[in-house]
């Protein structure tokens, strides 16, 4: 981890003003202030003796995107003296042979040189930053694409300090900052003019520890004018709006409570949404050639012992003892239930592929503090599925996979890209079974003809893998479905399966999943669709409203018996208008009005969600033209 000093860059007047103030306010520094800045100074010093061994000061040749060049000098040429002499303005961030390069790093060899202001997803990302105090003297910077400011003001503990950096920062670079102001507001208006923190504080809690270490973080984003903060409040405002969190309460989908920390309770509205998720895949997995099984929650450590989840990942279960010395684990991934189930008997190349599926509750200790909503829960439900197939079914059963992935994203509307991420280091396996496994998967991706990218590297230890990444209607990405290869779990479960030749072999194991948690995915798509849900999907299908004495309920019984989420409001207090009013804003994908006449006539008379009248209809055309939206799993309103 390299450390660095950055070069301060004043860019806008009332920050140069800011800084002279500061300079003299740090004349007089407090025995805090003063033990700060010493660990600074020997962070950069560190830093600085290692950049006098790198700067040779040998001439360079920098390659701009415009196709000029420009000269400078090895170990003292920084991007940001580029930008100046180039005149180029509002650059944030650089790219160096397309690695991102902070704009006071100076080069050191010959490069191409990208210089990225906040109109790229780069500069955008390197301004948005959590940040641990509204008091920064000093922070830490990392160059994994995101800002990270640690504060660090406790007087004495400096190890706990850099824990705290080690651990927040995974990228290869740190830069230590030093500014002279406990107006934080004023050390980031050295990089921009404007400045908006959302007033969101949590306590920092360290790796190994179940308490709050006393830091607090802050999380503030910057911008480089009004204009650019307006937006992105107004993004925020409409992003509020579609917080799951709060669709599952106005809709009264689900609840968390504190006597089981991070799981859902799910009341029947947001229990039909789960249910109906659940249904659609079902009913692929029998198109599809899938089994269902059934597996326990509860297995001793001598299973998870065996599956090398206990050396990894036992931090994160939840364990359980039982008649005084056995202990269980609540287990936080099917594999090796299915691979038991593999093992039970002995298999023949005849049987295979084996594509086992399982919906069974799963359990994983996440920290309380990184507990929210739907998104990071303890127990959760997967559509998990493991396939065991021969090496030569490989590609077969991939590109399979991934049309399942596509056919599903296509009904909520998701475009979406492949990644296939590549062996990394160290891992398991022998080299040929990785270069084989790869070229397979690459192949399946060529013949799946949909855009995927090479991920190097990012593989499990066990095996490569494709993540698919989607895009969701207000442009964010999530990634949920995966497929994963695992050359591990059959060797340590010794899965064997007799083949032609009547040798035993070793299968291939495939853990795949398309909308991974299914608690996520609910998150998600209420997200996605702003709590208004397609029919088919929708836990508030028909409100039926009679108007009028004598008018029935025929409506709700008919359209109920079809197996619709109908509801009546039979309030006598309140005007037509109301109701319809507050049916629409209870996102009730129909309404139906029932007076006099459409009950005399065996009609309804029918208006969509967004209040677009479609006029009396025949019950029985109704029943057979929602039923069939409904069973198409079409996005439409209107039929
Ligand atoms: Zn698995």
């Amino acid at each position: 981890m390299a450390v660095r000093q950055l070069f301060t860059l004043g860019i806008c007047p009332s920050a140069a003003r800011a800084t002279l103030l500061a300079h003299r306010r740090y004349s007089k520094v407090s025995p805090a202030l003063s033990e700060r800045l010493q660990v600074f100074e020997s962070l950069r010093e560190k830093r600085c003796s290692k950049e006098r061994v790198e700067a040779s000061e040998k001439p360079l040749i920098i390659q701009l995107a415009d196709g000029r060049t420009v000269k400078g000098k090895a170990g003292v040429t920084t991007p940001l003296f580029v930008a100046q002499s180039v005149r180029v303005k509002g650059a944030l961030v650089s790219k160096v042979n397309g690695e991102l390069w902070e704009l006071g790093r100076p080069l050191e060899a010959d490069c191409e040189l990208q210089l990225l202001g906040f109109d790229t997803l780069e500069g955008k990302k390197v301004t948005s930053f959590p940040c641990s105090s509204q008091f920064c003297q000093m922070w830490i910077l990392t160059f994994e694409m995101v800002f990270f400011f640690i504060y660090l003001f406790l007087p004495k503990d400096t190890l706990l300090r850099l824990q705290l950096v080690e651990q927040q920062m995974n990228g290869p670079y740190i830069t230590v900052y030093r500014y002279l102001t406990p107006s934080f507001s004023f050390a980031i208006s050295l990089f921009l003019c404007s400045l908006s923190v959302t007033p969101q504080l949590s306590s920092v809690t360290l790796a190994n520890h179940t308490e709050s270490s006393g830091l607090m973080r802050l999380l503030g984003v910057a911008f480089p004018g009004e204009k650019d903060k307006d937006e992105w409040e107004k993004e925020q405002e409409a992003a509020r709006r579609r917080d799951h969190r709060r669709i599952g309460t106005d809709q009264e989908l689900f609840f968390f409570n504190d006597v089981s920390p991070g799981s859902c309770f799910f009341l029947p509205k947001g229990a039909h949404i789960y249910n109906t998720l659940t249904d659609f895949i079902k009913s692929e997995y029998r198109r599809r050639g899938f089994t269902e099984v059934v597996t326990p929650t509860l297995y001793s450590t001598a299973l998870w012992q065996r599956s090398g989840h206990w050396d990894h990942y036992s931090e994160n279960m939840f364990t359980v003892t039982s008649e005084g010395s056995q202990t269980y684990a609540l287990k936080p991934m099917n594999c090796p239930a299915h691979c038991l189930m593999f093992e039970h008997r002995v298999r023949s190349w005849r049987e295979l592929p084996v594509r086992w599926a399982d919906f069974g509750a799963l359990h994983r200790n996440e920290l309380s503090g990184a507990l929210g909503g739907l998104t990071r829960v303890r127990r959760f439900c997967q559509d998990d599925a493991h396939i065991f197939c021969t090496p030569g079914q490989l590609e077969e059963e991939i590109v399979a996979c991934l049309d399942f992935v596509r056919s599903v994203y296509r009904v909520f509307g998701f475009s979406f890209h492949c990644l296939l991420s590549t062996r990394p280091t160290p891992c398991l396996g022998e080299p040929e079974q990785w270069d084989n496994a790869e070229q397979q998967l690459e192949r399946s991706l060529q013949q799946f003809g949909e855009r995927w990218e090479l991920n190097p590297g990012d593989g499990a230890f066990y095996g490569p893998k494709i993540d698919i990444q989607i895009k969701d209607a207000i442009g964010r990405q999530h990634q949920c479905a995966t497929i994963q290869l695992d050359f591990q779990l059959p060797i340590r479960f010794d899965l064997q399966y007799v083949g032609q030749d009547g040798q035993l072999h070793r299968p291939v194991m495939i853990h795949r999943a398309v909308l991974g948690s299914l608690e996520r995915m609910i998150a998600i798509l209420a997200e996605n669709f702003g709590g208004k849900w397609p029919l088919w999907l929708s836990p508030a299908q028909i409100m039926v409203i009679p108007v009028g004495g004598n008018s029935e309920s025929y409506a709700k019984q008919q359209f109920h018996e079809a197996g619709f989420m109908v509801d009546l409001n039979e309030d006598q207090g309140a005007t037509l208008n109301k109701k319809i009013r507050s049916a629409q804003l209870a996102q009730y994908n129909y309404i139906f009005v029932v007076g006099d006449k459409e009950s005399e006539s065996g009609t309804v008379n029918v208006r969509s969600r967004g209040g677009k009248q479609l006029g009396r209809r025949p019950t029985e055309e109704l029943l057979t033209s929602l039923t069939q939206l409904r069973d198409s799993r079409s996005n439409e309103n209107e039929f």
